[in-house]
């Protein structure tokens, strides 16, 4: 467990549901629940929570559109129909669009942002646009959504809440913009950063718009905080434990590596 300099302010409740960079029985695709009603992308999200946690769900941060990252949300949707309520589903413009285009189509899945009936007066899904780099309300947090470097549109998020900031990057590669801006925040309590691939393959993370344990080293260095914690995510379950062994080989940087099922205080 992780401790940011406060543990008696602790308030981000950061619930690991899935972490794994691929799927295979005990390894669940990445989704995260902040707090207990704000969610972090859906890969595995419909089969790791209770319907009773899932009624819980209030907003949803979507880092892009891979189906690793989304897969949870077509569950979800159908899952909670017929409960009365709406769920927010946030991402930039493109992530909106995509999952507009690729999933909620009619075709892949329903278009559950405008399915209405008896129980449902207003549609269980709806989508909203976050521009980039400007913080917006998303339930009792404040979110920044910052663009990084993947082989798709991808997002990392500045999740604020009570004082404290987290930042969640999604699937990416070496990027710049997002640590410039959080070097400039003060109470970064933690970043969650994903390490695909080990050190032997640079040249297909490189090429995929993925991070190494070298790599993600060096983007630790850019934000040049040794004591703010990185917490490693999105192994590949093919190389988790020779990517565990680059990691230790890190020295100067706090560092953890997720499993599914962490439960954290940041
Ligand atoms: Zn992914
Ligand atoms: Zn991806």
């Amino acid at each position: 467990m992780i401790y940011c300099k406060r543990m008696r302010d602790a308030t981000i409740e950061f619930r690991v549901l899935g972490c794994a960079g691929g799927q295979l029985p005990g390894r669940n695709l990445s989704s995260y629940l902040v707090n207990g009603s704000l969610l972090i992308d859906a890969g595995s999200a419909a089969s790791v929570l209770s319907l009773n946690e899932q009624r819980k769900i209030k907003n949803i941060l979507i880092t892009h559109c891979h189906l690793d990252h989304v897969l949870g949300l077509a569950s979800l949707a159908d899952n909670l129909y017929g409960n009365g309520f709406t769920i927010h589903v946030w991402g930039i413009r493109p992530v909106i669009s995509g999952l507009k285009a690729s999933l909620f189509n009619n075709t892949l899945w329903p278009d559950f942002t405008r399915i209405t009936g008896e129980d449902q007066t207003r549609p269980i899904l709806s989508f909203g646009a976050l521009r980039e780099k400007e913080p917006a309300a998303v339930g009792d947090s404040v979110v920044t959504a910052v663009r990084v470097d993947h082989s798709i549109p991808s997002t990392g998020f500045f999740i604020t809440n009570r004082g404290k900031t987290l930042l969640h990057i999604g699937d990416t590669g070496p990027t710049a913009q997002i640590w410039s801006l959080a070097r400039r925040k003060k109470n970064l309590c933690a970043v969650v950063l994903e390490t695909s691939y080990p050190n032997r393959l640079q040249e297909l993370a490189t090429k995929s718009g993925h991070h190494t344990p070298q790599s993600l080293a060096e983007e630790a260095g850019k934000l040049g905080r040794p004591s703010t914690p990185f917490l490693a995510t999105h192994l590949k379950p093919i190389y988790r434990e020779e990517i565990i062994r680059d990691l230790k080989k890190i020295k100067g940087q706090r560092l953890m590596v997720l499993k599914d099922g962490d439960f954290l205080r940041l």
